[in-house]
């Protein structure tokens, strides 16, 4: 909040001038360092350029209750005017060349180098021209305008140097150590700033004890802000630099310590380069430090996610020449290779090829995508440690150097065995439906031609008579209804015989019934064989047989009756039965009664009846007969 830092500037400003002004060597009126700017600098920094007139204002009142008894109110002013120019300089230099917010100001060495630069050269040395000005026109006895220059220069130098990073650093970013660390790194920091507060005292109170027989000199300190600035930052390093400066100053203002002994003025400069160098060089350390840490940590970052990439991943030599050796492999490399990542650094990849002739165009296709610095992409063969093969989806990809040179490549190699098989898995099994459902075609196709078999011999079961194979009864009175329809329709004749085998009774009880089933077959067939094809026969029970004579007129029927009668007679059935003895050659006769249909016909039954009674009337004159209805 605006107003929050608008009472920082006006309190730390205050303060800290107050601290410059305690800093300052009383009889030469030089102050060591000016240290209140920093406060305006960070107040800058930490807000957008819109309130930066609200914090500059500030200075005036803080510079004016600061001066107060030392200066007039008209230098106060000036001093304060001089000030702003100062602090909002180096604020807007420093924020024109930092992508970065502000609390990311001295995380890198670059950083420190722009802050020397920009705040404690060009800022500083630009204000104490102006300060300068002002006080060889109202303070200045006999000091020349050019050392009044250098001494408001130093010191604002000085005074931005050790308090802008400590502010920069314990504002920027949370203060405290990591918790997983706390007890360990608060005993460390404790160790640190004793032993730096005690030599500091030690080197700069530089007691008589000392003097002879240790002449500790104020570089005994730099170990102390370079423990600092490696183990905690820019933080530990500026906290420990403004103590030592603090202990310095104190000392050497009270003419005590190595600097004190130093004649007159030239005893300040000598602190404020001692100073400065420390301060500088513990800082850009510090700096650099943190720098590198953060790159690690990103490069570490990168490491662990390739090692927890699936594929696996392995980086080459491009460079030289032909040999392509290996720099990195992942975890999951070693997963699907079986190799160990430590055994395999520095050798050539080519201990995978399985040497297939299937992989050579992979090969080729690999070798002259590289030479035309473009990516592969492969599928192959390649061989595990154990010699086993698995099958290698590859991705190998030129890797550039900083001059665009194909310094390495980058191979990812995924293994896709399960996938490869699967799919020639797929491929068989595809095969073997298409097999099974063409089996199954043809079955089914059997399987119709057999039903279609069974149904045909069910119609004729249903329609012949099983011992002869003649039409039965009933099939016997469809087709024959038929033909009198189209006899009536087509106005032909038609005739119809009636047959009764004589004495069969007699055939079956002297050779059995057997034998007398054969004689009804041979009878059969005899009656077939004397008819035209379309002339209908039929069995209607026992030894009863019926034809019907289509376009048969009674004279050609009873012709075909007396043939039929004749060829009965001669007929000799082979039974094949040899006792008793009349019986292995059968004879038997048949009697016929033969109708013709005539117009006044009401049905079939009566055409059939007429040759029933002809046929009962050629039983009775002695059978063997043929005789017509009337
Ligand atoms: P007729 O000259 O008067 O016709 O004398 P018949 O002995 O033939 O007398 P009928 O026609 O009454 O006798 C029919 C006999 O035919 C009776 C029966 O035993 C016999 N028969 C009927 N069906 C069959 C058969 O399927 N097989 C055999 N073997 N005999 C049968
Ligand atoms: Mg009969
Ligand atoms: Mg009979």
């Amino acid at each position: 909040m605006l107003w929050h830092w608008m009472l920082l500037t006006l309190i730390g400003y205050f303060a800290l001038a107050k601290l410059g002004v305690y800093a300052t060597f009383v009889d030469q009126g030089i102050a060591v360092f000016w240290p209140p700017n920093a406060v305006v600098l960070v107040a800058l920094l930490f807000n957008p350029v819109r309130h930066w007139l609200w914090i500059l204002l500030m200075v005036v009142p803080a510079e004016i209750a600061a001066d107060y008894g030392s200066f007039s109110i008209q230098q106060a002013f000036l001093f304060a005017l001089v000030n702003v120019v100062e602090s909002a300089l180096a604020a807007a230099l420093m924020k024109r060349f930092s992508a970065q917010g502000a609390v990311a100001f001295l995380n890198s060495l670059k950083q420190v180098a722009l802050f020397a630069v920009f705040a404690m050269l060009l800022a500083s040395g630009f204000a104490a021209l102006l300060g300068a000005l002002v006080y060889w026109y109202t303070a200045a006895g006999d000091i020349s305008y050019f050392a009044l220059w250098r001494i408001w220069w130093f010191g604002d130098g000085l005074g931005l140097l050790l308090i802008t990073p400590l502010l920069l650093s314990w504002l920027g970013s949370q203060a405290g150590f990591p918790k997983e660390n706390f007890p360990r790194l608060a005993m460390e920091s404790l160790a640190l700033f004793g032993l730096t507060l005690g030599l500091s005292i030690l080197v700069f109170s530089n007691p008589y004890f000392l003097s002879n027989d240790f002449p500790l000199s104020p570089i005994i300190l730099f170990p102390s802000v370079i423990w600092a600035a490696v183990r905690f930052g820019v933080r530990g390093a500026s906290l420990m630099n403004l103590v030592i400066a603090m202990i310095a100053i104190y000392f050497t203002v009270h003419q005590a310590g190595p600097f004190a002994r130093i004649d007159g003025a030239y005893a300040t400069l000598q602190l404020q380069e001692y100073l400065a160098a420390l301060a500088l060089s513990s800082l850009g350390l510090a700096a650099m430090l943190q720098e590198l840490n953060a790159k690690n940590a990103s490069l570490h970052l990168l490491g662990r996610a390739i090692d927890a990439v699936d594929d696996g991943v392995l980086i080459t030599n491009a460079s030289s020449g032909r040999d392509y050796k290996i720099l990195y492999a992942n975890k999951s490399f070693q997963r699907i290779t079986g190799y160990a990542v430590d055994k395999i650094i520095g050798a050539n990849p080519r201990f995978l090829k399985s040497n297939l002739e299937s992989g050579q165009a992979a090969y080729s296709k690999i070798r002259s995508a590289l030479a035309r610095d473009e990516s592969a992409k492969v599928l192959l063969q390649n061989r595990r440690a154990d010699g086993a093969l698995y099958w290698n989806d590859l991705t190998i990809s030129p890797v550039k150097d900083e001059t665009g040179k194909t310094a390495y490549y980058i191979g990812l190699h995924r293994d896709v065995s399960e996938l490869v098989q699967s799919k020639a898995e797929l491929i068989r099994m595809q095969q073997t439906l298409k097999r099974v459902n063409a089996e199954l075609e043809q079955k089914v196709v059997e399987r119709t031609r057999a039903l279609q078999d069974a149904n045909d011999a069910l119609t004729k079961l249903a329609t012949t008579d099983a011992l002869t194979g003649l039409s039965n009864r009933r099939h016997f009175f469809e087709v024959a209804n038929n033909e009198v329809e189209r006899a009536r329709r087509y106005d032909r004749s038609m005739a119809c015989l009636m047959l009764d085998i004589d004495h069969f009774k007699q055939i079956n009880d002297r050779c059995g019934h057997a034998v007398g089933d054969r004689a009804l077959i041979e009878f059969a067939q005899a009656l077939n064989k004397g008819l035209r094809q379309e002339d209908i026969v039929a069995r209607l029970g026992g030894e009863e047989f019926s034809v019907i004579l289509p376009e048969q007129a009674l004279e050609e029927a009873v012709a075909t009756a007396e043939r039929l009668c004749q060829q009965i007679a001669r007929l000799r059935v082979a039974t094949g039965l040899k006792t008793p003895q009349e019986c292995e050659y059968l004879s038997f006769t048949v009697s016929i009664g033969v109708s013709v249909l005539r117009d006044d016909d009401a049905s079939l039954e009566m055409l059939i009846s007429r040759a029933d009674n002809a046929l009962y009337e050629a039983k009775k004159q002695g059978r063997n007969t043929v005789v017509s209805a009337k």
